[in-house]
C-alpha cells in the first residue's frame, strides 16, 4: 500500500450496542456506533476520519439531493468460528465503487482510503458483527457530490463515507417473480452497471406494481424487446436448465456481481456446466412448462441465493421444484457459507 493518510478518530462516549436485541435484527434499520467519512476537496481525498455515527448536515442545494450524482456498495463481514472478523471480496467492491464513480463523473478513490478506513472501522466496531446463524455486518460504503450548486454539471467536491449494520438473514422464504415486459432497470448506454442511487429510485415504481400484484419482486428484460432475461430485483439472476447452470452475461445493462462471480467460480471448479449467453423469456417460460426448469435464483450479498419458487408472465404462474431438491443452489449456498463461517478454505483470500 501506498504512503497512509492518518485517519483521525473520534470514539463514541458511549456504545448504544447494549440497547439492540442481536436474536431479532431488523435488516438495515440498525446502525454500529461510528462511521468513517473522507472529503474529496477538488484535488485530493482528505480529512479522513472516523466519528461516532450520526446524522449529516446538508445544503438544500446539496447537487446530489437534486440530480442523483452518488454511487454506493453493499457488502458483508462475518464472524468465523475462531472469532475473528472476516470481510468478503471487499476489494471487488472497492474496484466496482469506483467503475460507478466513473460512470457517474465522480473522481476515483485511492484504495488505501477504502481499505484502511474499512478496516479502521471494523476494528473499532468488532462488537458489532453479529455471530448467529446466516447474521452478517453490513458494510455500506458510498460517495455523493457535495457542491452547493443549482447548476446542471459534476460536482467538484465529494463525501466518501462507509456506515455498518448488523443484519440477520434478507429473505426468509423463497420467493415470487413477475417477468417486467414494460419497465426497464437499465438501458444500453445507460447506467445499468453502475450501482449509481438513481438506477434504485428508478426501479421501485415498477417494483411496487409487481409487489401489488403478489409479487415479491420482478425480472427485469432488455430495454428493447423484453424477450431476454437480466436481473432480478436488486440480483443477478441465475437458472438450472436440463442440468446446465445458465446466467445472462456481464454487459453495460448489468451490474456485475461479486456472488455472481463467486458461483460461477465455484460451479466451474466442481466441473458443473455453466453458460453465461442471453436468455431467452420464452427458453425460461417453455421450460417450466416442461419440468425442465430445476431451479432459479437471484445472487446477491443480502441474501447470498434468493430461491425463486414461483415465476409470472403474461398473467400465467409457472410453479417451480421445491427447494429442497435444488441441488446446485443448495450446495453453493452452503460451498459460501462454509468459507464465510471458516470451515471451508478461504479461495478469495479474506480479509481480516
Ligand atoms: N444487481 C443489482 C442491480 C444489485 O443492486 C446487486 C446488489 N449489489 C446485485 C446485482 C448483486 O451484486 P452483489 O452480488 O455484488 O451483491
Amino acid at each position: 500500500m501506498v504512503d497512509t493518510l492518518p485517519i483521525d478518530i473520534t470514539r463514541a462516549k458511549q456504545s448504544r450496542i447494549t440497547e439492540v436485541d442481536f436474536s431479532n435484527i431488523p435488516f438495515g434499520r440498525v446502525f454500529s456506533d461510528h462511521m468513517f467519512v473522507a472529503d474529496y476537496d477538488g484535488t485530493a481525498w482528505t480529512n479522513l476520519r472516523i466519528v461516532p455515527y450520526q446524522p449529516l448536515q446538508l445544503s438544500p442545494a446539496n447537487s446530489a439531493l437534486h440530480y442523483g450524482q452518488s454511487v454506493f456498495e453493499g457488502m458483508k463481514a462475518y464472524k468465523n468460528t475462531a472469532g475473528e472478523v472476516v470481510v468478503f471480496r471487499p476489494l471487488d467492491n472497492f474496484h466496482r465503487l469506483n467503475r460507478s464513480a466513473e460512470r457517474m463523473c465522480m473522481p476515483p478513490l485511492p484504495e488505501e482510503v477504502f481499505m484502511n478506513g474499512l478496516m479502521e472501522l471494523l476494528k473499532l466496531d468488532n462488537q458489532w458483527v453479529p455471530d448467529g446463524e446466516n447474521t452478517a455486518l453490513y458494510i455500506r460504503p458510498f460517495i455523493f457530490a457535495t457542491d452547493n450548486y443549482i447548476g446542471i454539471r459534476a460536482s467538484d467536491t465529494y463525501t466518501f463515507m462507509i456506515f455498518t449494520c448488523p443484519v440477520g438473514a434478507y429473505y426468509s422464504e423463497p420467493v415470487r417473480v413477475k417477468i417486467e415486459t414494460h419497465y426497464s432497470r437499465a438501458t444500453e448506454g445507460g447506467t445499468g452497471a453502475a450501482k449509481a442511487a438513481g438506477n434504485y429510485a428508478a426501479s421501485l415504481y415498477p417494483a411496487r406494481r409487481a409487489q401489488q400484484q403478489g409479487y415479491h419482486q420482478l425480472v427485469w428484460t432488455d430495454s428493447k424487446t423484453h424477450q431476454y432475461i437480466e436481473e432480478s430485483g436488486t440480483m443477478n439472476v441465475m437458472f438450472v436448465i436440463d442440468g446446465k447452470l445458465i446466467t445472462t452475461p456481464l454487459s453495460d445493462t448489468i451490474l456485475a456481481g461479486i456472488t455472481r462471480d463467486s458461483v460461477l467460480t465455484l460451479a466451474r471448479e466442481w466441473g458443473y456446466p455453466v453458460e453465461e449467453r442471453r436468455i431467452a423469456v420464452s427458453e425460461v417460460i417453455a421450460a417450466a412448462k416442461e419440468g425442465r426448469l430445476q431451479e432459479a435464483f437471484g445472487t446477491g450479498t443480502a441474501a447470498t441465493i434468493a430461491q425463486i419458487i414461483q415465476i409470472g408472465h403474461e398473467e400465467q404462474d409457472y410453479m417451480l421444484p421445491p427447494i429442497a431438491e435444488r441441488k446446485f443452489s443448495n450446495r453453493v449456498f452452503k460451498a459460501l457459507n462454509d468459507i464465510k463461517s471458516g470451515q471451508a478454505e478461504d479461495k478469495w483470500n479474506w480479509v481480516y
